[in-house]
């Protein structure tokens, strides 16, 4: 088609696409044309779970894909690990709104000349995850792809009085994350470089295998430990940025409080100057963090000692025109731009 001339420089300056707005931008537009509500709808899109009301119960749903070249890399992912990831990064969702995971569905997208031992492997792999978590497979949908594409879609319920949301959390709490933080990106980066460096098996191990919180998760919304909650799966900054936007306020973040783990301590040098880059922006921890009203602190070394995971005070909630504030190591503020992973960007 020929346009005149001047429409055709229009429809150039306005072209808008994808690299301008990013996976956020993306989401909020969606979130504003679509503009779902219900009686029985509690949440819809903007939190880690969707949630709806049935009777006192709530019923949870989540669901998350995996692409080929973009998430994993056959030559450093093996399907056994593909099978346990992609549900455990479900299950850290559902961890995070304090929910019980109860039953999945699983599509894939499979290239033709792929082996079947890839596809018994990958199952095994999601039976084994789901035999920890009690979750049983019920359904799903199966076809050609020029890539593996793995999406799982993760039902579970919870009290509806007990549920954590990304919104809650209230001017003047504490901000907590479970775990350490870094570990997995450090992990990615040794196999993506194949990097055979004896003593760092542990950091690929945090890649491959994310621990989703789901235990601790519901020990913070039994008796409303929390006020609000998130996983961390793009990175601590652009996470916490998603909940304090949810929650209408600011945040302060002490970088030297963040939690690091001794593997990540000795490694991190070889890879990074900065050695917080991983911790803060790295992503794929599925840690949870949260926050909790500054007289709940005593409960949290209890819930330290009792499910054996640390959880670490890394900042506090500040009223929204304070906005977000990174304090570095050397007392400097400084937020580091792009804050986390997102997609397009
Ligand atoms: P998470 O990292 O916890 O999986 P995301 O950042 O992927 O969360 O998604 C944020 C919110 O946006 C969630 O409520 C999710 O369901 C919703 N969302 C993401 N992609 C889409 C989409 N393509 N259409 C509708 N909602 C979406
Ligand atoms: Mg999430």
């Amino acid at each position: 088609m020929h346009w005149p001339r001047r429409i055709e420089f229009k429809l150039k300056a306005n072209k808008m696409d994808l690299r301008r707005i990013g996976e956020f931008g993306l989401i909020h537009r969606i979130r504003k044309w679509t503009d779902a509500s219900g009686p029985d709808l509690i949440q819809g899109i903007g939190d880690d779970v969707a949630v709806v009301e049935m009777g006192s119960k709530a019923l949870l749903v989540t669901t998350d894909i995996l692409i080929e070249g973009i998430h994993f890399h056959p030559s450093w992912m093996d399907p056994y690990s593909l099978g346990r990831k992609s549900l455990a990064v479900n299950l850290s969702d559902i961890a995070s709104m304090g929910g019980i995971p109860k039953y999945y569905l699983v599509s894939i997208g499979l290239p033709k000349n792929l082996p079947l031992s890839f596809i018994s492997s990958f199952y095994r792999g999601l039976k084994q995850e789901a035999k920890r978590f009690r979750v049983q497979l019920v359904g799903g949908d199966t076809s050609l792809s020029q890539k593996i594409i793995v999406n799982i879609c993760l039902l579970g319920e919870g009290e509806k009085k007990n549920l954590l949301f990304r919104k809650g959390a209230r001017v003047g709490d504490d901000l907590f994350v479970s775990g350490k933080l870094g570990d997995a990106a450090l992990g990615l980066k040794l196999l993506q470089k194949k990097s055979k460096i004896k003593g760092s098996e542990g950091l690929i191990k945090k890649h491959l295998f994310p621990c989703p919180r789901v235990e601790l998760g519901q020990a913070l919304a039994r008796d409303h430990v929390a006020t609000a909650m998130i996983d961390v799966s793009d990175g601590l900054l652009i996470d916490t940025s998603h909940l304090i936007e949810e929650s209408g306020v600011g945040a302060l973040i002490w970088e030297d409080r963040i939690p690091l783990s001794r593997l990540y301590r000795k490694w991190v040098r070889s890879f990074l100057k900065d050695p917080f880059q991983f911790a803060l922006s790295g992503g794929e921890d599925y840690e949870l963090l949260f926050t909790a009203s500054s007289d709940r602190r005593e409960e949290m070394t209890s819930l330290t000692r009792m499910f054996k995971i640390p959880i670490t005070r890394i900042g506090k909630i500040l009223p929204k025109n304070e906005g977000f504030r990174l304090i570095k190591k050397d007392g400097k503020e400084d937020l580091p731009s792009p804050l986390g992973f997102e997609h397009f960007k």
